[in-house]
């Protein structure tokens, strides 16, 4: 039998504790229980069963964007939309892919990650989803590529070859590991298809030193 785990803390670190309450004070969440010291503040917010855990440090972590930070489902994204548009918060329509036939919404938390908001299914005063070619449908491989071209991109062109051998013509975007050890950049079309024929492939993050240089500050 599986073990019980009635809840889970989603934790994130973020640069300014006030700034992000404020923001997750906007998608419904509301603070539970805080806590401050000399060099670190923390604050756990809650929404029905939802708890998100902002940590903050000073000075403050070296915190890479991430393409996706967390997605939340709502009964009425309508009424949250309302609320962050009061607010002024900046917007996309991601369209009604299959799983939030309510529709999706992408935001950026203050520290610029992105934030989905979905609604799994269409509710009876929505009208049915028409139209939803020329709005922006989420892809987390076109995130990566974004937050890679925001720190300076890559020249370099896809690392794959077709079954001739001759290079694929594209720019490579997203740099993709797997367990082993290797690491490949390539143009986001062959990202996806090794992404669903590799099993052990992921997305790597640029720059980071990742096991050896954790290994090396400890
Ligand atoms: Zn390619």
């Amino acid at each position: 039998m599986p073990p019980d785990a009635p809840s889970m803390v989603a934790a994130t670190y973020v640069r300014n504790i006030d700034a992000s309450r404020a923001f997750y004070q906007l998608l419904g969440f509301r603070e539970h229980s805080a806590g401050r010291a000399e060099t670190s503040g923390w604050t756990v917010m809650h929404l029905d069963g939802l708890s998100v855990l902002l940590a903050s440090t000073t000075p403050p972590l070296e915190i890479p964007r991430l393409p996706l930070l967390f997605y939340f489902f709502y009964a009425d994204l309508d009424a949250v939309v309302a609320v962050l548009d009061v607010a002024g918060v900046q917007l996309t329509r991601t369209g009604h892919p299959p799983h939030a036939l309510g529709g999706e919404v992408k935001v950026l938390d203050p520290d610029g990650n992105t934030v989905l908001l979905g609604q799994r299914e269409r509710s009876a005063s929505q009208a049915p989803a028409a139209g939803d070619e020329g709005l922006l449908q989420f892809s987390l491989l076109k995130e990566t590529a974004a937050v890679v071209a925001a720190r300076g991109g890559t020249s370099r062109a896809c690392q794959v070859h077709d079954s001739n051998g001759g290079p694929c013509p594209n720019r490579a975007e997203v740099k993709l590991a797997d367990s082993l050890g290797d690491m490949t950049w390539v143009c986001l079309i062959h990202a996806e298809e090794i992404l669903v024929t590799v099993p052990a492939a992921f997305i790597a993050s640029q720059g980071d030193g990742g096991i050896a240089a954790f290994l090396a500050r400890h």
